[in-house]
């Protein structure tokens, strides 16, 4: 079996769609790209998660073909490859149906960056894409049109992808998408919800990626 590793980080975190509430049944898929054979590594078409093995995973270079498999690849193969074609530092994808999230999709709506959680992650509104079919190179194609300097982006009709520079990142990027979507989605409730400045955004997104988590996360000055 080639490429255990990565098949194995796969396989994990496509079951952890399920365990984070982002999928249903068998919708929803993880793929990842190893940098060294350029192969990509995605679910098989229609496998329920609990289901899923690393030896379920399908292994298919960058033309499609398939190198190693016993299933056939997830129908979003082709979206997954044309990013990946398209996009030297992305290593990892994901596609969602994730409810709230998908919500802002069927209605045509971008995420306004309302929240700190938003700017902090993705540095900008959530982007809509316009709607493409399932099945070819199209969805990946609007991907790369509209997605900016996001990792994720809301597909019209449809529901989101998620790219990150590996398959955690992107993963983690599904988990945020769907939960700042809720949030916001709570706060139309009650109000309107007030963009943040371009000043504020771009301020917390800098800080979260240069300081957040590290020993320098925290620097007072009452001065
Ligand atoms: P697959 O099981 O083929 O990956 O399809 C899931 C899905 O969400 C299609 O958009």
């Amino acid at each position: 079996m080639i490429l255990k590793e990565l098949r194995e980080e796969v396989c994990a975190a496509n079951k952890a769609l399920l365990t984070e509430g982002l999928v249903t049944m068998t919708s929803g898929n993880v793929s990842g790209r190893d940098p060294e054979t350029n192969l990509m590594v995605i679910k098989p078409s229609g496998v329920s998660f609990p289901d899923l093995t690393p030896k379920s995973i399908v292994v298919l270079d960058m033309n499609g073909n398939v190198v190693e498999g016993e299933h056939g690849p997830s129908s979003d193969t082709a979206t997954h490859l044309w990013v990946y074609r398209n996009r030297d530092d992305v290593h990892g994808m994901v596609h969602t149906h994730s409810n709230y999230a998908t919500a802002f999709a069927a209605a045509g709506m971008p995420i306004p960056c309302v929240l700190t959680a938003i700017a902090d992650e993705f540095g900008c509104d959530i982007p809509l894409g316009g709607y493409a079919a399932i099945g070819g190179k199209e969805i990946g194609e609007e991907i790369l049109r509209s997605i900016g300097m996001s990792t994720a982006i809301l597909m019209k009709n449809h529901g989101v992808f998620t790219i990150g520079k590996n398959v955690k990142k992107a993963l983690k990027s599904a988990v945020m998408v769907e939960d700042v979507a809720k949030t916001v989605w709570l706060s139309m409730q009650i109000g309107t919800p007030d963009r943040l400045s371009d000043e504020e955004i771009a301020s917390n997104y800098e800080r979260y990626h240069t300081r957040y988590g590290t020993k320098n996360a925290s620097i007072i000055d009452f001065e």
